[in-house]
């Protein structure tokens, strides 16, 4: 079974600071990590090809230094990575990102299946998956948390709702979005991580010729959406405490909730205490 898995490098943090002046991203002193989903994604690859056979191309778009992420890729089991790095795809919105990383699965031909992440930690917007679906137009299934059965045309699959449990036989070659409960990735092995890092290591580096996209298609040109102002909402909280355990203490606090939003609740604890 080949497998095609998508990961993305993100900084290793889910309290993303913004540059106030410029809206961006502060990454600076962040280390950089393989989203935790993506993890799932790549330890579901390679149990498929430890019980199928077959090989694991680990994809991810990013800057020069996510080559370490498909590096890791590699010391846990993928059998090569494709850096999509070029100027021309920076600035991005999802629906670009989404362009790019199908383009590079049409790229690479021949798949049985695509996994990815369900959500990135910094992005956050768990776009990308369903909109790589659409553009290879390939039936998904996305909250994926485990695979029942795999037969050379089919996949049968289990996903998370909210309050249970769907089960979903798809065709293959289909794409799968995956959550934590699926697995526990595993570590990488130090000696394939080791060879991972070599020059000769199974890595490529692809540009916007590579994939045939034109640079107006990709990128900040080819984003359909564009950040006008990113700010942190102002979140003032202004507390007062009353102390003692007097009835004046408790009339003190009614008369204060009477006169703020909380009047309804107000009502519902003057009676509770029978005041
Ligand atoms: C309007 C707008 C403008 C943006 N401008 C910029 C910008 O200028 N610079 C910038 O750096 N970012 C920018 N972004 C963020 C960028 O578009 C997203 O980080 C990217 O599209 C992925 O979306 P996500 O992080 O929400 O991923 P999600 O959809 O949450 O990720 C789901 C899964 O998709 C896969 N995946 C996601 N991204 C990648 C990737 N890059 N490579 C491989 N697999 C991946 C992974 O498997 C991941 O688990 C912008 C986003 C928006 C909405």
């Amino acid at each position: 079974m080949n497998i095609i898995v998508l990961i993305k490098q993100v900084p290793n943090t889910t309290e993303v600071k913004l540059d106030p002046k410029t809206g961006n991203l502060i990454r600076e002193g962040l280390e950089s990590i393989i989203n935790p989903d993506d993890l799932h994604a790549l330890e579901t690859a390679i149990s498929l090809k430890e019980r199928l056979g077959g090989k694991i191309t680990a994809v991810s778009m990013g800057p020069p230094q996510a080559v370490d992420a498909l590096s890791e890729a590699l010391g846990m089991g993928a059998d090569r990575g494709i850096l999509l790095s070029d100027s021309a795809f920076a600035g991005a919105d999802t629906w670009a990102t989404s362009f790019t990383l199908g383009r590079a699965v049409e790229t690479i031909g021949t798949y049985d299946l695509v996994v990815c992440g369900r959500q990135a930690i910094d992005g956050d917007t768990a776009q990308i998956g369903p909109q790589v679906a659409d553009y290879l137009k390939l039936p998904q299934v996305t909250y994926v948390c485990r695979i029942e059965k795999v037969t050379k045309k089919t996949m049968t699959v289990h996903r998370r709702l909210e309050d249970g449990y769907e089960r979903i036989r798809c065709p293959l070659p289909a794409l799968l979005t995956v959550i934590g409960e699926m697995n526990t990735p595993r570590y990488p092995d130090v000696g394939r991580l080791i060879g991972a890092c070599r020059e000769k290591a199974p890595i490529k580096i692809w540009n916007a010729a590579d994939i045939g996209v034109e640079t107006k298609d990709v990128g900040l040109q080819g984003s359909l959406t564009h950040v006008i102002r990113t700010f942190a909402p102002k979140f003032e909280r202004q507390g007062e405490i009353l102390e003692g355990h007097t009835e004046q203490v408790v009339r003190d606090l009614i008369d204060r909730l009477k006169k703020s939003e909380g009047a309804t609740a107000c009502k519902a604890f003057e009676s509770t205490c029978k005041l």
